[in-house]
C-alpha cells in the first residue's frame, strides 16, 4: 500500500505492555489440551504499546470523526436527527441487558411487554395490524416483508406472480430485497416531478405483479398524491403495495401509510426512531402488515393473554424465522423511549417541523442550486449542483468543501435522475440558527465557485485527511494492525 497515510497509526515500541497477568499455573497441562492443529507457532502480531497510547489513539481518532454530535449532517434519505441522550442511558439498564433470551417467559414479563407495547405503537403509527420487531436492519426488513408478499400469493396457490414493480428513483435496496426473495424487477419510469407516471405503471399491471413497492413522500421528498389511484389500480390487478418507511420523519403522527392503501411496510428505527447509526448499526427494521397477512409474520412473536400476561409464540402458516430470537433489542428500547418521551401530542410536530426545515433550505437556496422540481418537497429535496455549472465545479466539489465549513456533506449522486444529484435532509431537530449557518456556507461556496473555482476543487484543505481513495478504502479496507503489516510487504 504505497500511499497509505502513516502519520497517525505506528505507535508501537518493542517489549512495552499495556497488561499484566498472572503466570499461567497450568502450562504444560493447558497446552495438551488444545489440539495441535489450533495451537500457535508463533507469538500473535500485535503492536506493542502502553494503556495510555492505547487511549490516546482511540480518543485521538474519535475525536477526528465528523457526528451528528458534532455537526449540522444533512443527509438526504439517512436522517441523521439528533438521537437523545436519555435513550442511551435506558438502554442499557440492566435489568434488560442481564437478559438472557432462553429465560423463562415467566421471568422476562418486562422485556415481552416493552415489545409487545412497541408493536402495538408501530401498528398505531403505520395504520397497519401488526408489527414484528424481529429484522435487523432496512434492507433485512424489506426482505422480509416481501417474503411476506411472496407467501401470500403461494398460500393461494397464485405461483406465477413473480414481478416487483419499483419506480426508478427507489433507494438501492428495494430492487436487491425484490431480488434475494426470488422476486423478479420491473422498473416504473417516473414524471419530471419526481411522482410515478401512473400511464406507464397501467401496461405492468397484469396477473404476473407480486405487488409494487414505493416510497411516499418518494425519493424526491415530493408527495406522490396519485397513491389512492395507484393502490386501486394494483389492488385490482391482485398485487400488494409496500411502503419502504426508513424514513417517516415527514409522516409521524399525520398520515398514515395503512390508510393510503399499503398492505406490509418496513419501518428504521434506527432513522425515525433515534437510534444512532452513523458508524452502520446495529439497526433494526420491523415489519408491519395488513390485517390480512398477519400469520405470514415471522416467528417468534409475543401476544398478550387476556390476564395481562405475554407469551412466546410460533405461528404455522409463518414464513418462518428471520433472525435470532427478536433482532436487536436495544434499538428497540430506544425506540420506546423515544415514541413515549414524545407522546402523542408532540410526535404530530415531527412531520411539520422537517418539513417546514427543508422547504426552508431549499428556497434560501435556489438562487444558487439548480432545483429540478419546484413546489412543496416534505423532509428533503434535491439539488442537481450548482446553477452556475460554467467554471466546472461539481456536486463532489461542494460537498468537499463543505467539509472545511464544518458541515458534513449532503448525500450526493443520488437519486439517479440527475447528474450533479444533492439530497439535502436537515431534520427536525435542527434549529433555525444551525440552518441558516449551513445556507450562509452554501451560497459562499458557490460565491468561490464562481470567483475562484481551484479552492473548491482542491477542498477538503482543512480536514485531517485529504481527499481519500473511497474505492480502495471500502474495497480493502484496512482493520487490524496485522493487514496493515501485511499490506505493506
Ligand atoms: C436507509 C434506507 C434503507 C435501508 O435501510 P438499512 O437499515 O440501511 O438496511 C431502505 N430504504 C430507504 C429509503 C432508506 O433510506
Amino acid at each position: 500500500m504505497k500511499n497509505y497515510d502513516k502519520i497517525i497509526f505506528e505507535l508501537s515500541t518493542p517489549g512495552r505492555k499495556g497488561y499484566s497477568l498472572p503466570a499461567n499455573e497450568f502450562h504444560t497441562d493447558g497446552l495438551k489440551s488444545i489440539p495441535a492443529d489450533l495451537l500457535r507457532e508463533k507469538s500473535a502480531q500485535l503492536p506493542e504499546v502502553s494503556e495510555l497510547d492505547v487511549v490516546r489513539h482511540f480518543t485521538n481518532l474519535s475525536s477526528k470523526n465528523f457526528g451528528v454530535d458534532t455537526g449540522f449532517y444533512p443527509l438526504g434519505s439517512c436522517t441523521m436527527k439528533y438521537n437523545p441522550k436519555i435513550n442511551e442511558e435506558l438502554c442499557v439498564l440492566p435489568e434488560f441487558t442481564s437478559l438472557h433470551p432462553l429465560q423463562d417467559e415467566k421471568s422476562v414479563q418486562g422485556a415481552l411487554e416493552l415489545y409487545w407495547n412497541l408493536q402495538r405503537m408501530l401498528s398505531e403509527i403505520a395504520g397497519l395490524s401488526e408489527f414484528t420487531l424481529n429484522p435487523y436492519a432496512g434492507a433485512h426488513g424489506e426482505l422480509t416483508g416481501l417474503m411476506v408478499m411472496k407467501h401470500y400469493h403461494e398460500a393461494r396457490g397464485d405461483y406465477k406472480r413473480k414481478k416487483v414493480i419499483v419506480p426508478d428513483s427507489a433507494h438501492g435496496t428495494n430492487p436487491a430485497s425484490a431480488m434475494v426473495a426470488g422476486l423478479e424487477v420491473v422498473e416504473v419510469k417516473s414524471k419530471p416531478n419526481g411522482s410515478i407516471d401512473v400511464e406507464d405503471l397501467k401496461p405492468l399491471l397484469d396477473d404476473t405483479v407480486a405487488g409494487i413497492m414505493m416510497t411516499n413522500p418518494n425519493t424526491l421528498g415530493m408527495f406522490e398524491t396519485e397513491i389512492m389511484e395507484i393502490a386501486k389500480l394494483v389492488h385490482e390487478a391482485g398485487g400488494l403495495l409496500y411502503y419502504d418507511g426508513a424514513n417517516l420523519n415527514p409522516l409521524l403522527g399525520k398520515v398514515r401509510p395503512g390508510d393510503m392503501g399499503f398492505d406490509i411496510m418496513h419501518i428504521n428505527l434506527h432513522k425515525t426512531f433515534s437510534t444512532p447509526h452513523g458508524g452502520g448499526g446495529p439497526g433494526s427494521g420491523p415489519v408491519g402488515v395488513a390485517e390480512h397477512l398477519k400469520q405470514y409474520l415471522p416467528n417468534p412473536r409475543v401476544i398478550k393473554d387476556k390476564d395481562g400476561k405475554f407469551h412466546v409464540t410460533t405461528d404455522k402458516d409463518s414464513l418462518g424465522s428471520v433472525s435470532s430470537f427478536f433482532g436487536n433489542f436495544g434499538v428497540m428500547m430506544r425506540a420506546y423511549a423515544y415514541i413515549l418521551s414524545l407522546g402523542k401530542e408532540n410526535i404530530k410536530n415531527v412531520g411539520p417541523l422537517a418539513t417546514l426545515n427543508a422547504n426552508y433550505i431549499k428556497e434560501s437556496l435556489k438562487d444558487d442550486y439548480l432545483l429540478p422540481i419546484e413546489g412543496v418537497c416534505k423532509h428533503e429535496f434535491v439539488f442537481d449542483g450548482l446553477k452556475d455549472k460554467s467554471t466546472g465545479v461539481t456536486t463532489l466539489n461542494v460537498a468537499k468543501r463543505l467539509l472545511d465549513y464544518g458541515f458534513h456533506a449532503p448525500t450526493i449522486y443520488f437519486p439517479l435522475l440527475f447528474h450533479e444529484s444533492m439530497m439535502i435532509e436537515p431534520t427536525e431537530t435542527e434549529s433555525k440558527e444551525t440552518l441558516d449557518e449551513f445556507i450562509e456556507v452554501m451560497h459562499k461556496i458557490a460565491k468561490e465557485s464562481r470567483e475562484n473555482p481551484e479552492t473548491v476543487k482542491e477542498a477538503p484543505l482543512k480536514t485531517i485527511v485529504r481527499k481519500l481513495d473511497e474505492t480502495t478504502a471500502a474495497k480493502n479496507p484496512i482493520l487490524t494492525y496485522n493487514a496493515l503489516k501485511e499490506s505493506e510487504q
